[in-house]
């Protein structure tokens, strides 16, 4: 297993697989490793001759400043994690100048206005900084799979606009939540957590499997009531947004369509540390 931190290196040394038509899968992450993102390095070891691991804090997809310097950074751990896969596994840790070409800057993108919703509303230029990274990413790597996480649903649709609108030949895999026995969505922001705070944390599960569960019983007015109950007056965490969205659109829904496909999202706060999660509703 080596360790590349300039573009030429890594496309040096894949460029044996891709004379030889072998496949690579791509795991993109920013580091601090968990067992979530292992299962994803797992599914692309499994499915591919060779993977391509990113970590990467990608600046241009931060809106908060103080958010990308807490982010949990933590190499050494990341790659002691990785050394358990015995395939070829390249870890790619580019320095930001080179990965962007000298200019750290965010294309601007429209993904049939996912952008638009939730984490795009929260998050300000969020998605373009996604969309410019991982335009990047492919360009260099051009993997035939990558492996992204259902944790960030949203991200995952909009990676799949991405690769229509820059007609990049690379298949994209959706892969499960992992989560901690608690229920708790696996997070590197959970890292940032005290044991009081992972177990208030519980609640955004708690709450989204509650939702589920009244799903077929309740409209999606009395859903949201339903879910924004829980966490008013909490002592700890902040609801920053519930939704229940269509899965294809994730347009937040008003009323419930037999033919549609529906998530509830959480956004909320912890002190400072912003978590995320969702569940499939039918
Ligand atoms: P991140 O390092 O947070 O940018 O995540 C890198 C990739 O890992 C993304 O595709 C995430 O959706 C995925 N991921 C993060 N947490 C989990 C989890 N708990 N289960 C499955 N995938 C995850």
């Amino acid at each position: 297993m080596k360790i590349h931190n300039s573009n030429s290196s890594l496309k040096e040394a894949l460029l044996p697989f891709i004379k030889n038509r072998k496949s690579i899968g791509f795991v993109p992450t920013m580091g601090a490793l968990h067992i979530g993102h292992i299962s994803l390095v797992e599914q692309a070891s499994i499915e591919n001759d060779c993977v391509v691991v990113s970590i990467f804090v990608n600046p241009t997809q931060f809106d908060n400043p103080n958010d990308l310097q807490k982010y949990p950074r933590a190499i050494e751990n990341d790659i002691a994690l990785l050394k358990r896969f015995s395939k070829n596994i390249f870890i790619f840790s580019p320095n930001a100048l080179d990965l962007y070409n000298q200019n750290i800057n965010s294309k601007s993108y429209h993904f049939s206005g996912i952008e638009n919703e939730m984490e795009g509303k929260h998050r300000i230029g969020h998605f373009d900084g996604v969309g410019t990274v991982l335009n990047l990413f492919f360009r260099i790597v051009k993997p035939n799979k990558a492996y992204l996480g259902e944790k960030d649903f949203q991200q995952l649709q909009i990676v799949k606009k991405l690769v229509e609108i820059e007609n990049l030949p690379v298949k994209i895999i959706g892969c499960p939540i992992i989560r901690e026995s608690s229920g708790l969505a696996m997070s590197s922001r959970n890292k940032r957590l005290n044991t009081d705070q992972l177990n208030e944390a519980i609640l955004i599960y708690k709450t989204l499997l509650k939702v589920k569960e009244n799903f077929k019983l309740l409209s999606i007015l009395k859903l949201n009531q339903l879910a924004e109950k829980e966490f008013k007056n909490h002592p700890c965490l902040t609801l920053e947004y519930f939704e229940i969205a269509d899965t294809e659109t994730l347009k937040t829904a008003i009323y419930k369509s037999k033919k549609k496909k529906y998530r509830a999202f959480i956004a909320s706060f912890i002190d400072d540390v912003r978590l995320i999660d969702n569940i499939a509703l039918n």
